[in-house]
């Protein structure tokens, strides 16, 4: 996961404060220690960190803080807020054209993501604005960069506007704009070249580019992978090209977050996507105050309940609420519930996006591979429709036909029977305002 490091090492500044139940200013300054190793190590922008450590200093040291019952969390909170600031605050929405199409200009250099990341935001924008984009692949340079593009195009079934590799990248440019007013696409993402490093060559090919198509939005592709290295070409490109944003790609490979905590602080610029991963849809707005509690290890609360949200419609939702009210929730909405959890990825992420169980090692007991929940699905599809809806039927000689019909011994069947009439006892008790009992919930 994304920042382990990091958040390895500021979880231990922290234990040091938190042992201690009155805070002294010489502690607050071993701690301050610590986080400022933990940053540089993270590949943190030096002069980022310096304004950090200072701003957290001065707030940490006052006597209200040092003198209150819970010091420790309190600076905890003041290094999260700080953490925010330092990212940006709040999270920047794309620009929007008032008139089609939106123009947005993808730069970055070779092999930061950015073709992969044209895919993914057409992907986002068709998901979230039901666009119709058009792309251009202007990438001339990159011998295999017009044909990646064309395949993610055909994937995603957005259409590829391109001229080969022997025509100026202006050109093509121009020639697709043409075509997107023609066929009235509402947003134009431009793949450009990228390059090995920054060059002139390059930089005025951009500006050529940007000055024909006006764009509403430039995007700089960065690996958050290079550290301190993905800072310095935001600056270089943000100096040249006076970029919009930045798409910071590779973050699920990146344990130490040097970039995502500098590159806001050192351009100015917002970082408004992150890329999780080489799908197509891993691609997430990017939050500083969660990106911040998940760096601190508090889990991401808001991800997970909008992740929950994407996959479970409002219909469903309140079918479901009424099924376990009147306590007729079934197998049949179990393997519903199954599709869902699945869908929204892996469950040890989603764990860790709880707070309490990002670092609690009895997260690691709650296991729900792919794997288990196929097994689940499979004993639920050797049921028959009857013992589906009603779940009493199960005698013993029902349970061992499903067990051979399903190939799993008869033990994991009368647990996943018990486990499945005891968390339907639960819902059925939440929804009438009765929380306790919770404990039951992972099937302990
Ligand atoms: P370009 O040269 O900048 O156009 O780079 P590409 O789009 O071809 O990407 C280079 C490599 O990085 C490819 O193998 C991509 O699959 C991979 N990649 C891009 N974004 C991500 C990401 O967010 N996470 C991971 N793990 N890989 C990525």
């Amino acid at each position: 996961m994304a920042f382990e490091g990091l958040s390895e090492r500021l979880q231990k500044a922290f234990a040091g404060l938190r042992r201690k139940g009155k805070v002294t200013e010489d502690d607050v300054r071993e701690a301050m220690r610590e986080i400022r190793l933990a940053l540089l190590e993270a590949d943190v922008n030096f002069g980022v960190v310096k304004d950090f450590v200072k701003d957290v200093r001065e707030k940490a040291v006052g006597a209200e803080v040092l003198d209150s019952l819970t010091p420790a969390q309190q600076i905890i909170k003041i290094v999260n807020d700080e953490l925010t600031k330092t990212m940006g605050e709040t999270a920047v929405p794309l620009n929007k054209s008032p008139h089609i199409p939106t123009v947005i200009m993808m730069a970055g250099l070779q092999g930061a993501g950015k073709t992969t990341t044209v895919g993914k935001l057409s992907k986002y924008l068709m998901d979230n604005d039901h666009a119709r984009p058009l792309l251009i692949a202007a990438d001339v340079y990159r011998p295999a960069a017009i044909e990646q593009l064309k395949t993610i195009g055909n994937q995603l079934n957005v259409p590829v506007f391109d001229m080969g590799t022997d025509v100026d990248p202006v050109e093509i440019v121009r020639q697709g704009m043409a075509q997107a007013a023609l066929q009235k696409n509402d947003y134009v993402i431009i793949d450009t070249a990228g390059r090995l490093q920054i060059d002139d060559a390059l930089m005025t090919e951009l500006d050529n580019i940007k000055a024909l198509a006006h764009p509403d939005e430039i995007l700089l592709v960065v690996d958050s992978m290079t550290g301190q290295a993905a800072t310095d070409v935001a600056k270089g490109f943000n100096e040249r090209l006076d970029i919009t944003g930045v798409v910071l790609t590779k973050l699920d490979g990146d344990t130490r977050g040097g970039a995502a905590l500098s590159i806001r602080a050192v351009t100015g610029k917002p970082i408004k996507f992150v890329g999780q991963g080489e799908k197509m849809d891993a691609l997430d707005v990017f939050y500083p105050d969660r990106m911040a509690n998940r760096i601190l290890g508090m889990g991401d609360m808001l991800t997970l309940i909008d992740k929950a949200q994407q996959n479970y419609d409002e219909k469903q939702a309140q079918e479901m609420a009424e099924k376990i009210q009147q306590n007729s929730f079934d197998f049949n909405d179990f393997l519903d519930q199954m599709d869902q959890i699945s869908n929204m990825g892996p469950m040890e992420d989603l764990l860790k996006m709880i707070p309490g169980l990002a670092n609690n090692p009895a997260a690691a007991n709650i296991q729900m591979s792919p794997k288990d929940i196929g097994h689940m699905k499979a004993i639920v599809y050797s049921m028959t429709p009857a013992e589906r809806v009603n779940p009493d039927l199960l005698n013993p000689s029902r349970r061992r036909r499903i067990a051979a019909g399903s190939g799993r011994p008869v033990p994991e069947v009368n647990r996943m029977i018990k486990q499945f009439n005891q968390s339907k006892k639960m819902m059925n008790q939440m929804s009438k305002g009765n929380f306790g009992g919770m404990e039951g919930m992972f099937g302990n």
